[in-house]
């Protein structure tokens, strides 16, 4: 049906031209619904889970409404958390230039800051940045705001975030008053919901899904493992059948944990495994994507830097190594498979202690995570980390986006810690599994719920 193709948007021959070449026929759902929404000039926010083709449902429109211009500053700004997003908006911009005389540059800190400032003198028609570096370009005069009609703000509920909302407000205050705001999430929360309310104009908002709906194309398991040495035991049991674990992302909860686990991964699996966290330089973060991209390295160990947004080729499965402490994360984790409406795996391994997590998890998806039976053949581990070891309060990490932030910012700010949501949410998830579902003492696990 006619009805159904890039047709309907009326768009540019250039820029229909380039879409037509990558066989992008049919507009996924948020690109048809902000298409015109966003031509309007409205502020907007659009929801559509992970992999639905959000970045081209801002990129199409702007594209088609700007036009080339000798002027050097940037008629457009795109904010994102992490610089490996970034560099993907970048090259999604860059494939629909190839009839159109637009420029597109990235911005993001951990690279040199004056191929960056020579970029910018060069000019630009797009920018798009991580907060932090943009404001150094900003501040240092490098690069000018005044020219930004259309700022596009992706995974807007982290970017609301504390930290990152700070940053925001000081490079806002750079831009000029007449400007369009435009967002988008495959998750929401409800503050972020009431903080976009009162910070941009009436913003129309756009849901293909409730946040939190799973794709369906997405199947999910879980294990229950007694601690991170026996889940290091499953999840190279799991590994050792390399024709159906093809292309693997694990996630990790902490840098320290993925460095633990990276060791022991590495020495089983002789080199299938290459790491990523915020702690490693830009360079590493980089090669390691690659590596995993290419097929050097089987098996991508992350925190959740890279949770977000980043489109990797044909994941087949993601295995939560550890259950992530906020739901939003679990589904952005779980995104990074299943994208474009292709099919994904992922598993969740959890312990006692992170049974209301995936509690939470289950709670925002509505939709509980089937269980399977421990493997026979998995031999238990009984060594313990310091933190499960019983009467040594573990230092569990409550912050949101840490790992997220840390990315993008130089520093790390004390104000990046979450300190709503506490114990309400434990009494809702109490409610529902009104007793015990295993062994242990749930008031212990209710208090160690209690975020900050
Ligand atoms: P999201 O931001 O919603 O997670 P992305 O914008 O990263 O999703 O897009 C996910 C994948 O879908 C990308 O590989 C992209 O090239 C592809 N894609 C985008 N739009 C279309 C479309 N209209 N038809 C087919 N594939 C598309
Ligand atoms: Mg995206």
């Amino acid at each position: 049906m006619s009805n159904d193709t890039f047709d309907q948007l009326k768009i540019s021959t250039p820029l229909r031209n380039a879409i037509d070449e990558l066989g992008f026929v049919t507009p996924t759902p948020i690109q048809k619904e902000s298409y015109s929404v966003i031509l309007s000039g409205q502020d907007m926010v659009g929801i559509a889970q992970t992999g639905t083709g959000k970045t081209f449902a801002y990129v199409i429109p702007i594209l088609q409404q700007l036009s080339y211009s000798e002027q050097t500053n940037p008629k457009v700004l795109i904010l994102v958390p992490t610089r490996e997003l970034v560099l993907q908006v970048v090259q999604e911009i860059n494939k629909l230039l190839t009839y159109i005389t637009i420029r597109a540059i990235g911005v993001y800190g951990g690279a040199n800051i004056n191929n960056q400032r020579m970029a910018c003198a060069q000019g630009a028609d797009i920018v798009v940045g991580t907060p932090g570096r943009l404001y150094d370009l900003v501040i240092s005069r490098s690069l000018s705001l005044k020219a930004v009609k259309q700022v596009v703000i992706d995974e807007v509920d982290v970017m609301l975030d504390l930290g990152f909302e700070l940053q925001l407000e000081r490079i806002f205050e750079h831009l000029p008053s007449q400007r369009q705001h435009v967002m988008f999430s495959a998750t929401m929360t409800d503050e972020v919901d009431y903080l976009i309310e009162d910070y941009f104009k009436s913003p129309v908002k756009i849901a293909i899904k409730l946040s939190g709906t799973p794709l369906e194309n997405i199947s999910q398991e879980s294990y229950f493992v007694s601690n991170f040495y026996t889940k290091i035991n499953l999840l190279v049991h799991l590994l050792s059948d390399a024709e159906e674990f093809s292309k693997v992302l694990v996630f990790v909860s902490t840098k320290k944990r993925a460095d633990v686990l990276f060791e022991q991964l590495d020495e089983e699996l002789n080199g299938a495994c290459a790491l990523i966290h915020g702690n490693k330089t830009q360079n590493y973060r980089l090669r390691s994507i690659q590596q995993f991209e290419d097929g050097r390295s089987r098996i991508l160990l992350a925190t959740d830097v890279i949770a977000r947004g980043l489109d990797l080729d044909k994941i087949s499965h993601v295995i939560n190594f550890d259950t992530p402490n906020f739901p939003e994360n679990y589904m952005h984790r779980i995104g990074r498979t299943g994208r474009a409406e292709q099919k994904g795996k992922s598993i969740l391994f959890f312990t006692e202690k992170e049974e209301f997590d995936k509690a939470d998890i289950e709670e925002l998806m509505n939709y509980e995570i089937p269980e399977l039976d421990f493997p026979d053949e998995v031999k238990e581990n009984s060594q313990l980390l310091d933190e499960e070891r019983p009467n040594q309060r573990a230092k569990r990490n409550r912050i949101m986006h840490t790992e997220v932030l840390n990315a993008a910012f130089h520093e790390k700010s004390e104000k990046n810690q979450k300190t709503n949501q506490g114990g309400s949410y434990a009494k809702i998830i109490a409610a529902k599994y009104k007793k015990p579902k295993r062994r242990g003492d749930k008031i212990q696990n209710m208090n160690s719920k209690k975020k900050k």
